[in-house]
């Protein structure tokens, strides 16, 4: 029977005949082969009796190349490692001819390994932060399941546009420059293929409403897209969202659900992938070398996850953390690249993380935002200028969350929506949700992307995605 590499390394079965397929990392003094099938970052060290073996088989053994292998499982004799394999059989399955390959057993750069996406996947890096972000998606589905959530399926191609807001991209069957055209010159796109204008969603959440109205507790996880042309190392183009939809939470429900589901779904990865993130600890700390003192992070990544689960999230106003801006140093210095000038000034990036990274010193979650800045369904305070928003942020990413209660009072969200110019027969399904039993509802959107990013300490977005989306790049 085949074993894996994660379980020969963990096992007692020394001195018994073992099996093994995988990939060869490293080979040298025409003796040792680093062997990795991907179950786990480490690699297992096989001992090749070069007097018997074939030395054309020996010639093929090359970084890369696929193998099989049939030895002994026996105390390893270096140090480094427990158990290695004494190889009695080594078959080569698929030769890799060492000149060409691009994934030497050097460090490469980052930039490198992302023009070859579909090799990067075989180096320790990219292994240990894809087997992260498979972790995570499942510690995602495992909260849900198990605070009793539905999963809900939203619809990718959408007719309506949720933030009211463009930075979409189109679906449509039309070839351009052929594409029929009413009397009035504009495309005709009752002829299309769904018989109206639609788009690519960029948020499962209005439908999601609609479903949380009926089932209680849903959330949707699956793809996005926005159009919008920053070129950002937090932004992409296709990037995969959570969004927990929860009938009767009001705002505070919300920011609990928020703060415990980030938790939980750290601690389930602090867990069950140490090594992977002992592996992108290092990593980090050695990055961390080559930059100025005062960029560097004071604390190892596993202890950043921990400060994560073991501490409260601040909660803060948008009118408090207004005024921490206005009044704080690098605003008075004229540092930010946008001043905080008067109240309702929508927040930055750099705003977002110096109340983190400076001031706070933890996350924190930001509420009751200015109507102004926030979408339309969000609900309005007595105040009648901010809106129960929420927005979760944290320390090297800024934002990572974006939730609000929503506004259930049919005639407040009617007049909003005048206000704004949104057309209310488009959206007449979800103006159904205020008319039949309506009710306080809440519930938030986290890029799932972004949260991979935090937990494995990479810091461009394009690095926590096996194949990225970005303007100006489709390829793969
Ligand atoms: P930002 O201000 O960072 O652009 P946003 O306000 O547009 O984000 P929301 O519309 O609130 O974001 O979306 C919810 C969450 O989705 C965000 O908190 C973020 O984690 C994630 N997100 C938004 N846009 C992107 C993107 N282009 N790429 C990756 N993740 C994204
Ligand atoms: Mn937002």
């Amino acid at each position: 029977m085949r074993s894996t590499v994660s379980e020969l390394l963990s096992s007692d079965k020394i001195l018994q005949e073992v099996y093994l397929k995988g990939w060869v990392r490293t080979f040298r003094s025409n003796r040792f082969i680093a062997v990795n099938d991907g179950s786990t970052i480490n690699n297992i060290q096989c001992v090749v009796d070069f007097e018997n073996t074939d030395e054309a088989i020996l010639k093929r053994i090359s970084t890369g190349a696929a193998v099989a292998i049939t030895g002994t499982l026996i105390e390893s004799q270096g140090k480094g490692q427990k158990v290695e394999i004494a190889v009695t059989k080594l078959e080569i399955l698929g030769d890799s001819n060492a000149d060409e390959y691009p994934i030497q057993p050097k460090k490469h750069s980052l930039e490198f390994l992302r023009e070859n996406a579909h090799l990067r996947i075989r180096t320790n890096t990219f292994s240990a932060v894809m087997r992260l972000r498979s972790a995570l998606s499942f510690a995602v589905h495992k909260y849900f399941n198990e605070n009793g959530f539905y999963n809900f399926h939203a619809p990718l191609v959408t007719g309506s546009d949720a933030e009211g807001a463009g930075e979409m991209f189109k679906v449509t069957t039309f070839e351009a420059n052929k594409a029929p055209l009413k009397e009035d010159g504009s495309i005709d796109y009752s002829k299309d293929f769904f018989g109206k204008e639609t788009n690519l969603t960029v948020s499962g959440q209005l439908e999601a409403e609609t479903y949380a109205m009926a089932l209680g507790k849903v959330y949707t996880f699956g793809p996005t897209f926005r159009a919008e042309n920053s070129n950002t190392t937090r932004h992409l183009a296709e990037f995969w969202m959570i969004e927990p939809e929860v009938a009767f939470n009001d705002l505070d429900d919300n920011m609990d659900l928020g703060e415990d589901f980030i938790k939980s779904v750290i601690s389930y990865v602090l867990e069950h992938c140490k090594d992977d993130l002992k592996f992108l600890e290092d990593r980090l700390l050695q990055e961390e070398k080559s930059k100025p003192q005062a960029q560097r992070s004071d604390m190892p990544l596993r202890e950043k996850l921990q400060f994560i689960t073991e501490n409260n999230f601040k909660r803060v106003s948008y009118t408090e953390a207004y005024e921490i801006l206005r009044n704080c140093k690098p605003n008075k210095k004229k540092k930010f690249q946008f001043p905080i000038t008067e109240w309702g000034v929508d927040l930055q990036s750099e705003h977002e993380r110096f109340l983190v990274e400076k001031h706070f010193k933890c996350p924190v979650i930001l509420f009751d935002y200015p109507a102004t800045i926030k979408a339309f369904y969000m609900r309005l305070n007595e105040d009648g200028k901010t809106v129960r928003a929420m927005d979760i942020l944290f320390p090297g990413i800024g934002e990572i969350v974006g939730g609000s209660q929503r506004e259930e009072r049919l005639d407040v969200l009617l007049e909003k929506m005048k206000a704004l110019d949104i057309d209310e027969k488009e959206l007449w399904w979800y103006l159904d949700t205020r008319k039949f039993g309506t009710a306080v509802h809440s519930g938030f959107g986290l890029g799932f992307e972004r949260l991979v990013l935090f937990v494995t300490g990479m810091s461009n977005i394009r690095d926590v995605i096996p194949f990225p989306r970005t303007p100006q790049n489709a390829d793969f």
